[in-house]
This record gives structure tokens, sequence and C-alpha cells, in this order.
């Protein structure tokens, strides 16, 4: 298959500073992939291209990542996850979960949290849920902020001040990191309310599955419009030239995975790395220890 991008994602990306509609965007769209195969197919290219990739990032350590998934429960982020990054080496990845934050992190800052957990260059951290809780979750149940240490002033300018200097804390913080050679990739799965219906019924159905339904799930569930709402704001005003979003559907799961690890390869490939080269004065030695091993008797010196 050709080394290009398999889908025109232009469509997903949220223009920096418009108004946005998430009713605009179908979360069933496949981008007219016929089918589970079809997808599957670009999939396992794309996966083993990433295994590529990322050995020669991890090897040239010039640029770090941090890949963000949001999403509505059940939407596929865990297995999205598992599938994209499937073949690539542990050694150079680490998964953070943002639950609800401990004390510890609750009495800080917010970015607190990512800032702990920054990715060294050469390596991929990936945000599963991640600092944007504290406009969405947070943002549906203001309570929570109740028990957070805002400022006198803060409180006094009301909720809506709150969310917009959060907007802007994120976009200097994406800011600074993009100009420190760190690719932030944030993945909104768009899910609908019905699949996701479909989704929790699956988890309480199949008993395999029932560890993974909380009854928080059909709390958060029935205020599905209000998040709705405090994504399109989020998604909106966190979108950047240099840090965008991008709006995944996600009724379809083999669809969501093939396009995430669509976009992520062909980021990846845009930086145009190459292994470390050695410097010609080293050259001679490596020329030397070559020599060394090859003079050895079948491998052994004994
Ligand atoms: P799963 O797919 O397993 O359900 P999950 O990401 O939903 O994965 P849970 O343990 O079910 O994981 O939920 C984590 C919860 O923590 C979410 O409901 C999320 O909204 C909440 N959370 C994350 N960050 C914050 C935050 N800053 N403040 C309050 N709650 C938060
Ligand atoms: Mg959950």
């Amino acid at each position: 298959m050709a080394n290009t991008h398999r889908f025109d994602y232009s469509r997903f990306v949220v223009q920096p500073g418009k108004k946005l509609h998430l009713a605009d965007h179908d979360p069933s769209y496949t981008a007219g992939i016929a089918d589970k195969e079809a997808a599957k197919e670009s999939l396992l290219e794309d996966v083993s291209q990433l295994a590529a990739m990322q050995d020669v990032f991890w090897a040239s350590k010039r640029y770090a990542m941090i890949i963000i998934f949001q999403a509505m429960d059940a939407a596929g982020k865990d297995s999205t996850i598992r599938h994209v990054m499937s073949g690539v080496n542990p050694q150079g990845v680490n998964v953070y979960s943002f639950k609800a934050p401990t004390e510890e992190e609750r009495l800080r800052h917010f970015l607190w949290r990512p800032m702990r957990v920054l990715p060294a260059a050469g390596t991929i951290a990936i945000f599963n849920r991640s600092y944007y809780e504290e406009v969405l979750v947070v943002r549906v149940h203001p309570s929570y902020l109740e028990t957070q240490p805002l400022t006198t002033t803060e409180r006094g300018q009301g909720l809506g001040h709150i969310w917009q200097s959060r907007y802007a804390d994120i976009a200097c913080f994406e800011k600074m990191l993009c100009e420190e050679n760190t690719l932030v990739l944030k993945f909104f799965l768009n899910v609908s309310r019905k699949e996701q219906r479909k989704r929790f019924l699956e988890r309480l159905e199949n008993h395999e599955k029932n560890w993974k339904f909380s009854m928080m799930d059909l709390k958060e569930r029935a205020l599905w419009d209000d998040y709705q709402q405090a994504y399109e704001e989020m998604l909106a005003a966190t979108s950047t030239e240099a840090a965008p979003w991008y709006i995944i559907p996600a009724d379809r799961k083999w669809f969501t995975r093939a396009c995430v690890a669509d976009i992520i390869t062909s980021r990846l490939r845009s930086l145009h790395l190459q292994y470390p080269k050695v410097p010609a004065n080293e050259a001679a030695a490596l020329e030397e220890a070559k020599r060394q091993l090859q003079a050895e008797k079948n491998g052994d010196d004994s």
C-alpha cells in the first residue's frame, strides 16, 4: 500500500477558535471503507509502520510525543490504545490513566498531573483521559471545584471565568511543549448516545464484561447533553495549529482504530527522522571492533 495516509482526516480536525457543533460530526462515518476486514488491513499496515518509526523515534531522541484520548464512557479508548500501540517497543511508551485526582493532586495546579509525567525525548506518553477532565467532568459537576484551592478572585469571578482561564492555561502549556519539541496529538472519540447504550448493555449481558460496568456510568450518561456542550466548547477553545483536536468517529471500533493509527503514523512520518549517524572519528573504532569480532574463530574465542 502507498506510503501516504489513507483517510482525508482534515475533516476531523477542529478549526481553532471556530464555533463547533458536534451534531455536524457523524459518529458512524467510515470514510467509504466497506467493512471491518478492509479497515483491518489498513490498521495492520500502520501498526507495523508505527513500530518501525517508533524505533527511529526512540533512537534519535529528538522529539517526545503526548497522545491524548478523551471520550464519553465506552467510546473505545482502552481498546484503541491496545490495538494501535500493539507493535511498539514498550520501553519507549508509557500509558497514564487520569482517574479522579488524589488529594495530593487536587491541592495543586491542575497541570501538575501531566507535568509530573512529561515524556522524555525519544518516548511517547499516552494519556487515557487527561488534564482536560478539569474542563469536562468538573464543568459538568461544578461542585468538584469546592474541594480545589481556587483563589478568592477566581471564586468571585464565577464559573465562566474559571473555564476560560483553564482553556488559556492549557493552550499556554501545550504551546510551551510544542516549542520544546514535544508533539501533542489529541483525539476525541466521538461515540453516539445510541451506541453507548448498546455497549453498556453488552457489558451487562456478558459476564466477562461485567467488570467494565460501573453504576457511575449510568449517572454520567444521564448528563449526556451537559457533556456534549462541555466538549463542544472545550474542543473549539483548545484546538490550535500546533496541537489540534481530532474528532474521530467512534461508533465503528474498527474505523476508530484504523483512523487513529493512520494519524499517528502520518505525524511521525512527517518528522523525517533518521537513526543517529556515528561521527567520522568513531567510525574507525567501529571498523576495528568489527575486525576483532570477525577474527574470532567460530564466534568462540575460548
Ligand atoms: P473505563 O473505560 O475503564 O470505564 P475510565 O477512563 O472511564 O475507563 P474510570 O475509572 O471508570 O475510568 O473513571 C475515571 C473517572 O475519573 C471518570 O469518571 C473521570 O471523569 C474521572 N476523573 C478524571 N479526572 C478527573 C478530575 N480531574 N476530576 C474529577 N474526576 C475526574
Ligand atoms: Mg468509566
